[in-house]
């Protein structure tokens, strides 16, 4: 270890008063971006931000987004913070993505202290607030590790650029475009992204995560009857939408999770050895899906099976129908006309414009078999592709290095089985490896009542993007 590292690692180990205070200071501004009547305060946190990073030297601006239509009223769509620190040509030059945005919470959801108030939990060492873990903490980690620079008077190992957004909780309106639009320009130069917005598996071992899952939506419309018929008058003289469309859908997948149209399972990269011993030692336990979904459900009792089933296999859910008569009672409708939602999430090498073709030449042919006289109609929803990065790339191998020296342990690779858009936006536009280095664990409860961020993953998460910016600074390449 360099002595700027570490000086860098006890200047932050023996600042964690500063650490914590400035995570009470943010938590305290409610930027909900989900909810119209919190967008000043979305506003107020972007301004924060831009502050702050101006205060300890960077280069800064905010960039306007136009707005947005939310609950049919426009409102003024929050900026994105856009920062640089350092711009020498014989450094690296990271891109850190963050979002500066909230989900809503309410101490009536069922909260034990105050949302928007950081409470720190002495006995337990987590501090609870909205956003701690999800995303401000991780931003505040960026922002101490500069001012821990500033402060013992050290050149950062890396120049920096920043990306913070404010509509991450909300669909991130308007930053891809703003990404592609801006990938010659303000984005010019970079040589890696890190995006620290999700979490451990568990929550004793840290992960790097190098994989995200894509989504095909489908919304399957069955239709007849002009209005919807009464069973005891027109039960058994027409063809009902209902019938039509279960009949369809549970040709879709089997109860053991098993996608049964023709042509998808045959897209999924194959597995390898190499790839396949990575499951076994991973830092999970079924006991987590069962705690998480408050049941003993999991479709295998095997570890590396169900965390396949997550990380690196398609997997086809049946969402809902609507149409369908869904209140208690019994009513006896025939619906006129029916949709049933489903969705594929997509796995490497998993082509959205072949999943949607695929389905498809299904539905149809499914359908054509029932001899109906009803009329079917497929819409798919914009598909997202699936995302995996090359683990063996210098940004990795610089994180893995970074994670053993912070926490002592080689860290688990792992993927995530939902979709984080941005990472393939950055992934696309830029033509640049991109890294998810998470800092919280797996029960901080994201989204959820009582977030929380333990003091020591917020400490040593710090010292870990920054150690991670000296471990890049030591790459040949
Ligand atoms: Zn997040």
């Amino acid at each position: 270890m360099s002595d700027s590292q570490a000086k860098f690692v006890s200047y932050i180990e023996e600042n964690q008063k500063k650490l914590i205070d400035s995570l009470s200071e943010v938590v305290s501004i409610p930027s909900v971006s989900g909810d119209a009547s919190y967008r000043q305060d979305v506003f107020k946190m972007g301004e924060w931000l831009k502050n702050k990073l101006s205060t300890l030297g960077a280069e800064v601006t905010a960039h306007d987004l136009g707005v947005q239509d939310l609950d049919g009223k426009e409102v003024p769509l929050p900026p994105v913070i856009v920062g640089s620190v350092g711009s020498d040509s014989s450094k690296k030059t990271v891109l850190v993505y963050g979002h500066y945005d909230v989900q809503p919470a309410l101490k009536s959801d069922g909260w034990n202290t105050e949302p928007f108030k950081l409470h720190h939990d002495e006995n337990t060492g987590c501090l609870f607030g909205r956003g701690s873990t999800d995303d401000k903490g991780p931003i505040l980690g960026w922002l101490h590790t500069i001012e821990a620079h500033k402060e013992l008077g050290l050149e950062l190992p890396v120049n920096l650029k920043f990306c913070f957004e404010g509509m991450e909780e909300s669909g991130s309106e308007g930053l891809d475009d703003f990404v592609v639009k801006n990938k010659d320009t303000l984005f010019a130069g970079v040589d890696a992204v890190c995006i620290s917005d999700n979490y451990w598996l568990g929550t004793k071992k840290p992960c790097v995560t190098n994989g995200l899952r894509g989504i095909a939506y489908f919304k399957l419309s069955i239709s007849g009857p002009a209005r919807d018929l009464h069973s005891g008058v027109f039960g058994g003289m027409v063809h009902e939408p209902m019938t039509d469309l279960i009949k369809i859908m549970s040709s879709l997948v089997t109860p053991q999770g098993e996608i049964t149209i023709p042509g998808i399972n045959e897209q999924v990269a194959p597995l390898t050895d190499e790839e396949r011993k990575i499951y076994d030692v991973m830092d999970f336990d079924i006991a987590f899906v069962d705690e998480a979904t408050g049941s003993k459900t999991t479709v295998s009792d095997n570890k590396p099976d169900v965390l396949m089933a997550r990380m690196r296999y398609p997997s086809l859910s049946l969402h809902g129908i609507e149409g369908a008569f869904a209140e208690a009672g019994s009513k006896t409708v025939i619906p006129r006309r029916v949709i049933g939602k489903f969705s594929i999430r997509l796995v490497p090498n998993m082509d959205p414009a072949k999943v949607i073709e695929c389905v498809e030449k299904h539905v149809e042919s499914e359908f054509a078999k029932l001899k109906s006289k009803n009329t079917m109609k497929l819409t798919p929803d914009h598909p997202g592709k699936p995302w995996l990065a090359d683990p063996k790339h210098w940004n990795y191998e610089a994180a893995f290095k970074a994670t053993e020296q912070v926490y002592g342990v080689r860290p688990d690779l792992t993927r995530e089985g939902g979709s984080i858009p941005i990472t393939l936006t950055f992934a696309d536009a830029l033509q640049k490896n991109v890294l998810l280095l998470p800092m919280g664990r797996s029960d901080d409860g994201a989204h959820s009542t009582n977030e929380k961020l333990d003091l020591s993953n917020y400490v040593k998460g710090t010292q870990l993007l920054g150690t991670y910016l000296y471990e890049i600074a030591k790459v040949t390449q």
